[in-house]
């Protein structure tokens, strides 16, 4: 069975890669590197660069690799871009999904899994956030990927395909042996950037918002590893090909993390007293968000490995230091050349 990962060489995709092959599946990819990095990926893995919206390219790469079953994690996250620049956010991700999705129907592929956003539900009624919560994305990133899921839907009844559609909470964490991480620049979310902090890259931070009607006035967050994540890609697979059916699930652990929980632990961890700036909310910032994890138990039976936020920073903080232990290397290559 050959797996295509769309993305694979982002952060998610990278650890997905490795799921897989640590699993023993044949696996190839296709990014276009916008964000991902060919060091993300070990060498033996085929790597084609490529946009997945060109639905000829797609079919013929799905062709000569024999592929059965596509996950496809490509597309752009950042939600503040996606307000500022939404014609962006619908071209990377739902036009490009259709192309993928032709081609797929095209191949006659029968496996499809999608990663997915807990953006989709927008300010939950509820928590924890069951799976059938109406969904009401606040930013064009949420609407983006429902849009998706929706089409996905509507082409596997048509097409007698069957889907798995992943919807991520806060994914955080690397994995645990060092061998992949989350490498962009720019970062906007949380961990990352108190990681950042702590490791000396940058010299400040903002907690955006501390008067949100919470227990510590900050915001609240599901935060999950990205090697479990990884491990449901590879679970949904084995789904799919055993013949399970078509599902639609919360990727979470079922808790949440006020932002002043998460910088207590980061400084913890790090042992440096980093300070922080209180600054305005973020707009468009939900103010809690946790998911209900029934479903993904009993459908997947996944059993979490890394269900612990001190692991998950640790794994975070020590990527970051070998990121910043190989660009002093290069540094000093470079001055000693
Ligand atoms: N956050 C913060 N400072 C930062 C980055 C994030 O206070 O520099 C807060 C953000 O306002 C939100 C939470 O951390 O309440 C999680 O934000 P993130 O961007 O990591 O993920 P999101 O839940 O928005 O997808």
């Amino acid at each position: 069975m050959t797996v295509l990962v769309t993305g694979g060489a982002g952060y998610i995709g990278s650890h997905t890669v490795l799921a897989l092959l640590d699993a023993g599946e044949p696996v190839v990819v296709v990014d276009n590197l916008s964000t991902g990095s060919p060091d993300a990926l070990p060498r033996h893995v085929p790597l084609l660069v490529q946009d997945i919206g060109d639905e000829a390219m797609m079919a013929g790469i799905i062709r000569s690799y024999g592929v059965d079953v596509i996950i496809h994690l490509a597309g752009s996250v950042v939600v503040q871009d996606s307000v500022r620049d939404p014609l962006a956010y619908y071209r990377n991700n739902t036009v490009a999904a259709h192309g993928l999705l032709s081609a797929a129907v095209r191949c006659k592929v029968k496996h499809f899994v999608f990663s997915s956003t807990a953006a989709v539900y927008g300010n939950p009624a509820q928590l924890p956030v069951p799976e059938t919560a109406a969904t009401d994305p606040q930013s064009p990133y949420g609407a983006s990927k429902l849009i998706v899921e929706r089409m996905l839907q509507d082409v596997a009844a048509a097409h007698s395909m069957r889907y798995v559609i992943l919807r991520y909470f806060n994914v955080a964490g690397a994995d645990p042996d060092g061998r992949a991480g989350l490498s962009a620049a720019n970062a906007t979310h949380l961990i990352k950037i108190a990681v950042e902090l702590a490791t000396g890259q940058r010299s400040q931070m903002d907690i955006f918002g501390t008067d949100y009607p919470t227990p510590d006035g900050t915001c609240i967050r599901d935060f999950v590893h990205v090697s479990d994540l990884a491990q449901v890609h590879r679970i949904a697979v084995s789904h799919l090909a055993r013949g399970g059916r078509s599902a639609i699930l919360n990727c979470g652990y079922g808790r949440g993390y006020s932002v002043l929980e998460v910088l207590a632990c980061v400084r913890k961890l790090s042992r440096k007293d980093f300070t922080i700036r209180h600054a305005e909310r973020r707009p468009g910032d939900i103010v809690a968000m946790v998911a209900d994890v029934r479903r993904i138990r009993s459908e997947l039976g996944w059993v979490p490995q890394h269900d612990d936020l001190n692991a998950m920073i640790a794994d975070a903080l020590a990527w970051e230091n070998k990121l910043v232990a190989l660009r002093n290397l290069r540094k000093d290559s470079a001055a000693s050349a």
